[in-house]
């Protein structure tokens, strides 16, 4: 049976531009978070449901036509490049979109522009949040709110100081050979980059930015993001840690297929192909459940893309983080899988040898 899944997205920019503080805001968004399921904490991820962002956009939705069919939008936690460039999926990036933060009050900094060139490099899509307006002079703040909410509030000045700085960022990606526009005012998002003002403090405009990624998702990669759901699972490692009772895991984010808590799995180590049997797939309690800090996880049979979870399972002490989990179920599926991961070692090793 096959499925959408959903879209894995990256955050980038300079530091201190605000990336951790919008997801901190995107994580802790609350609507009627019964009736919409609210937000999932994953290992490593925050998944933002569907329901999630339709409450949220009302009809900012109409920015669309068409439904969107996609399960919601799965953010990686780590923010940075460093993160982006060494979750690898197949060749390219782990992360299907990418949201690069700027601040507006500070333009382009040397972060910004390794950012964009890593973002070309990969060919990720990626939309632009204009970081901090609440610091434009005279911007009076309408919480959690849209964008297009707020620009109605402020007066003459503050809305004229924004476009200034927004044709600031314009000339600037122009430079860069990106025609950008402020996202109501794209035309064409297949040739035009979105800019979504917001402010990850006040929660503001971050309505339209989900709506825009799960738009864009929707327009232009749902055939990358149709999965065999029953299909063996596929993944990146994270992180590799130590966890008490456990041994040695990885957190993984599967982008493909589904994991099952007896399989078998091949994961990339330092030098070599790990193959390893799995003992416990592991998924977060929810924060107000956790009465013991020991017992932090929940057991689960499966998972399917797209999904981050702990994986326990002996020999893991040499996976490393960036490399790719491989689940099989034949013989021969090992051999296969062993061998496309040691290609990939080996083509890992030639690319940093030429930096
Ligand atoms: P990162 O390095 O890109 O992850 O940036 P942080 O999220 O750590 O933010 C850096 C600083 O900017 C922190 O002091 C934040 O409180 C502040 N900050 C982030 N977003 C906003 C915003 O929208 N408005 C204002 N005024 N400050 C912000």
């Amino acid at each position: 049976m096959k499925k959408i899944r959903q879209p894995i997205i990256a955050v980038l920019g300079h530091v201190d531009h605000g990336k951790t503080t919008m997801l901190d805001r995107i994580r802790n968004t609350r609507v009627a978070e019964k009736e919409a399921g609210g937000i999932t904490q994953h290992i490593g991820a925050t998944e933002v449901p569907i329901e999630v962002i339709k409450k949220l956009a009302g009809p900012l939705l109409s920015l669309w036509k068409g439904e969107i069919k996609l399960p919601g939008l799965l953010f990686i936690d780590t923010p940075g490049h460093e993160a982006f460039t060494s979750l690898r999926a197949r060749g390219g990036s782990l992360a299907d979109l990418a949201i690069l933060v700027v601040d507006i009050n500070e333009g382009f900094q040397p972060q910004t522009i390794e950012s964009i060139e890593i973002l070309r490099k990969y060919r990720t899509p990626f939309v632009v949040a204009a970081n901090k307006i609440d610091r434009i002079k005279g911007w009076k703040v309408v919480e959690n709110e849209p964008f297009l909410v707020n620009i109605k509030r402020q007066d003459q000045r503050a809305v004229q100081e924004l476009e200034t700085k927004l044709w600031e960022l314009i000339g600037k990606f122009y430079e860069f050979g990106f025609q950008a526009n402020r996202f109501d005012r794209v035309q064409d998002f297949r040739r035009e980059l979105a800019i979504v003002p917001i402010s990850a403090k006040y929660g503001i405009g971050l309505p339209e930015l989900l709506v825009l990624i799960a738009g864009l998702a929707q327009k232009y990669l749902e055939e990358k993001l149709k999965i065999e759901v029953e299909g063996p699972a596929r993944g990146t490692i994270l992180e590799v840690r130590e966890e008490v009772g456990f041994g040695t895991t990885i957190d993984v984010i599967i982008y493909d297929g589904t994991l099952r808590k007896d399989d078998i799995i091949v994961v990339g180590g330092r030098d070599k192909a790990i193959v390893t049997k799995i003992r416990a797939l592991l998924k977060p309690k929810p924060l107000d459940e956790i009465r013991d800090p020991r017992y932090r996880f929940d057991q689960v049979d499966e998972v399917s893309a797209a999904a981050g979870i702990k994986i326990a399972a002996p020999n893991l002490e040499e996976a490393l983080a960036g490399s790719p989990v491989i689940a099989v179920r034949s013989e021969e599926e090992i051999e296969k899988a062993k061998k496309e991961i040691l290609e990939q070692i080996k083509s890992v090793i030639i690319s940093t040898d030429k930096v």
